[in-house]
């Protein structure tokens, strides 16, 4: 290993001050740990785009080296770019019993591993520690995929242990980078930190025990000046099984781990300028948001923006640690900060996002008006087959109910109602329950739009300008955001007709006030870590 970087400044009393007014209630372990270090902790987590090959991998590196000059960094990684979506593929094809299919895949992410492997690591014995970790992960892949095969059943933790490859392989890859670039660094699996519930496919983390780990094993190491570089998307349950966080879960990761370290920032680092007025692959000409508040960006998350994993600000909401969106292939650019309350004075329409792959369950009809609780037996139907309901609009009497649940469940959560209902339903000819998979779903999203009067009326202007239909309305009660369906082909029309109206393509829309606060609280990589705080945040 590489000699640590050792840069201590005498912060020390600065930092445990800071850490009293934003992390009132986090265990004493973790106040323990923070006064041993003197530097700020940033955890920077990189997408699976910023570890896509061996020059996203070098500009990474050259990212983490220069903020480890003036802070002790926290590396989180996604797995490199597809490898998740091909391990998820080898999982289902050795169910169906495809071996060769398998084996090809295996092939496959040997190759890109040990490409991007000979192009950053020169020395030999890191070369030869990395060869043999990857061969090992690969076998371990394979025995899994064996097993699937001989039960010809993919279970939900067989499935969570295959597509977890992609970050254990990454992990020691872009920790032999750092030590090759003479970063003192190290490879952790995040299944000795992060404890989860057993949730296969989507855990939730146990945050107490989590900060206990973090606590005991990183505290090492960030004092001798070691950089930990730890696989995102992976947990363990307290009896040490594998789970993962879900897809896209790695954001989750870094905030769960910012959490429990009491980290002073959280830096998303993707393949964007930061978080857009909406998806730039739906919506060409959208802006980079330079500020906005927990709330909002959860919005956003929650209702499709694939930027953040939907439960990426839980693990941030109690502590109220900055987190930033920053662009891998652009660190000079600010991004977007993420912060409690957002910039001051900045009311309406903030951004829009929208979810393709959901489907719309009517539940209504004649035959239900004089039924009971329709509306509790069919949320705890949802609930029983786990389905998050995404939209309720419901009609004045009980007979029209419509919800809106991710494509992948309509046909489980159809089938469910309609057991729920048989009973009540016996002898009506007509269906009751009916599933539609041709919606998507468009969130308009900002905060306090309640004092901006006219904002429905405006978003409806622009859809009929469009053209488009709207199938179904919610509006959350605290006015940060307004949810419709539409017809899945109109989705682009949508967003666009909605992004034009309320001009969120300039960057006017945002206040002058939230773009100066923000470039002036933005992180650059070389610029010393006061930069970053708010003066407020300072005692
Ligand atoms: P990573 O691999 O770094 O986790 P993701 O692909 O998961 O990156 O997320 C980044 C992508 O999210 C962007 O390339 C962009 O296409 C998409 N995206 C969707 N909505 C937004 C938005 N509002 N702002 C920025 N990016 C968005
Ligand atoms: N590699 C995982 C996925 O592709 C997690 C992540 O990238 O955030 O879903
Ligand atoms: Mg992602």
């Amino acid at each position: 290993m590489t000699p640590p970087v050792n840069n201590r400044s005498g912060r020390a009393g600065f930092q445990s001050r800071h850490f009293l007014q934003h992390h009132p209630v986090q265990g004493a372990v973790q106040g323990e740990l923070r006064r041993h270090l003197r530097k700020p902790i940033r955890v920077m987590k990189f997408g699976g785009t910023s570890v896509g090959d061996a020059s996203a991998i070098g500009k990474v590196v050259e990212i983490i080296r220069a903020a480890a000059r003036d802070s002790h960094v926290v590396v989180v990684v996604s797995a490199m770019s597809g490898v998740t979506n091909r391990l998820v593929a080898a999982a289902t094809q050795s169910e169906a019993g495809d071996g060769e299919a398998v084996a090809a895949i295996f092939g496959e992410l040997r190759r890109q591993h040990d490409a991007a492997a000979d192009a950053l690591i020169h020395s030999t014995a890191e070369r030869s520690g990395f060869g043999g970790k990857v061969q090992k992960l690969l076998q371990e892949g394979d025995r899994l995929c064996q097993g699937t095969m001989l039960l010809g059943e993919l279970t939900p933790r067989a499935r969570d242990a295959i597509s977890s490859l992609g970050e254990r392989l990454s992990a020691p890859l872009v920790a032999a980078a750092l030590a090759e670039r003479g970063v003192a660094s190290e490879a952790i699996e995040a299944t000795e930190l992060v404890v989860t519930d057993s949730c296969h496919g989507a855990a939730d983390p146990l945050m107490d025990l989590t900060g206990d780990r973090c606590h005991h094993r990183l505290r090492p190491l960030l004092e001798q000046g070691i950089v930990p570089v730890i696989t995102g998307f992976i947990g363990a349950t307290p009896d040490g099984l594998l789970t993962t966080l879900g897809r896209g879960g790695s954001d989750y990761s870094a905030t769960i781990l910012g959490a429990a370290l009491r980290a002073d920032e959280i830096i998303i680092w993707t393949d964007v300028d930061g978080l857009q007025t909406a998806d730039p692959r739906l919506v060409p000409g959208g802006c980079t948001i330079p500020e906005i508040s927990y709330r909002e960006a959860a919005e956003l998350a929650y209702f499709g923006a694939k930027v953040l994993h939907p439960k990426t600000l839980r693990g941030v909401m109690q502590c109220g640690i900055p987190l930033w969106i920053r662009n891998t292939f652009a660190p000079e650019r600010p991004g977007t900060k993420i912060t409690p309350t957002g910039p001051p004075s900045v009311a309406g329409v903030k951004a829009l996002t929208a979810i393709s792959d959901v489907a719309l369950i009517t539940v209504g009809g004649p035959g239900l008006a004089g039924v009971q609780d329709v509306l509790g037996r069919t949320f705890r139907t949802t609930a029983a087959v786990r389905a998050d309901v995404l939209l309720i609009s419901q009609a004045s009497s009980q007979n029209d109910l419509c919800l809106v649940i991710s494509s992948a469940l309509g046909k489980c959560v159809v089938e469910a109602l309609r057991h729920e209902f048989a009973h009540d339903l016996a002898h009506e000819p007509a269906e009751h329950i009916a599933l539609d998979p041709t919606v998507a779903m468009v969130t308009v999203v900002g905060q306090n739009m309640r004092s901006v009067p006219g904002i429905v009326g405006r978003t409806f202007g622009a859809l009929g300008r469009e053209n488009v239909d709207i199938i179904a309305i919610a509006q959350g009660s605290s006015e940060c955001t307004i949810s419709f369906v539409v017809p899945k082909k109109d989705v682009n029309a949508a967003l666009a007709g909605i992004h034009k109206e309320f001009q969120l393509g300039s960057p006017l829309h945002l206040t002058t006030a939230a773009a100066i606060g923000a470039r002036e609280n933005c992180y650059h990589p070389c610029e010393p870590a006061e930069a970053s705080r708010r003066p407020n945040q300072e005692q």
